[in-house]
């Protein structure tokens, strides 16, 4: 049997976290996984206006500890922290980064400049879609050419909010000339690329990015994988991973990691 592991997850010391860790623990040893990461939002913005990560801090580092404690030999534990757009403001990562010590850090994009939400933005055209694409992955190749990361998290981020608007295929092929370099870009510098697999309980059905993207990230020497639910309540955690590893398979993968104080370990899935 393959073992599985969940790098992508939020509880409720995460601003939009539904889940205390223990019942997310729980879901995770339920589901058979090995490993869970908690990788809590902290997202940056030019004018130092998050807060919420800061407001908790002492009692998510607690958390993790006394879940540590209770899951012990049954569920590994690792502290994770998911960075929106931390090349937005450069001071304030550093700062983040070297005041904490995390298992994991992913990279993600969810604003666009001036404070532009993804998830906010009214898509009422595929010109919207090309636009607000156009700009993320922009914004993207920027904060992997700025920031340090393990992992570059959910690569088809927008297409989530775009359903009824969006035209064409939800494996982005319509971008291919935008993602190729990211994909090189990580490959070059050693980040894994996640699977994510929210996508499951949007319009398009599926993990994300498809099978093409695995591939390419493939042929460009990207050599790690992970998965990721990004779950912000119990039942979420692990959703999908079944599809998911068949696409890493057809993909040409045959195992895929986990990162432990920040060192990458394979495991295979056969
Ligand atoms: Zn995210
Ligand atoms: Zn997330």
């Amino acid at each position: 049997m393959v073992e599985l592991c969940d790098l992508h997850t939020h509880t409720a010391f995460s601003f939009d976290g539904h889940v205390l860790p223990f019942a997310l623990c729980k879901a995770a040893r339920r589901h058979g996984l090995f490993g869970l990461a908690m990788s809590e939002h902290f997202d940056f913005y030019a004018d130092d206006s998050y807060i919420y990560y800061d407001l908790f801090r002492r009692e998510r580092a607690e958390a993790v500890e006394r879940m540590r404690g209770l899951f012990g030999g049954s569920l590994r534990i690792w502290k994770g922290i998911e960075l929106g757009q931390p090349h937005y403001n450069l001071k304030k990562w550093r700062e983040v980064m070297a005041r904490e010590s995390f298992d994991l850090v992913i990279g993600s994009i969810h604003d666009l400049p001036e404070k532009e939400n993804i998830y906010r933005i009214p898509y009422r055209s595929q010109a919207d879609c090309d636009r607000v694409f156009e700009s993320y992955f922009h914004e993207m190749r920027r904060m992997i050419e700025c920031c340090g990361m393990d992992i570059l998290a959910h690569l088809d981020y927008p297409v989530r909010v775009m359903g009824g608007v969006f035209e064409g295929s939800p494996d982005l092929r319509r971008y291919e000339g935008m993602i190729r370099p990211i994909l090189r870009q990580c490959a070059e510098k050693g980040i894994a690329l996640e699977v994510n697999t929210a996508g499951m309980d949007k319009w398009q059905r599926c993990p994300g990015p498809g099978v093409w993207v695995l591939e390419a990230f493939r042929q460009y020497g990207g050599d790690k994988l992970t998965l990721g639910s990004d779950a912000h309540r119990a039942i979420h955690c692990a959703r999908g991973f079944g599809r998911a590893l068949a696409m890493i398979r057809q993909a040409g993968f045959d195992r895929i990691v986990y990162f432990e104080n920040r060192t990458p370990h394979f495991v295979p899935i056969g």
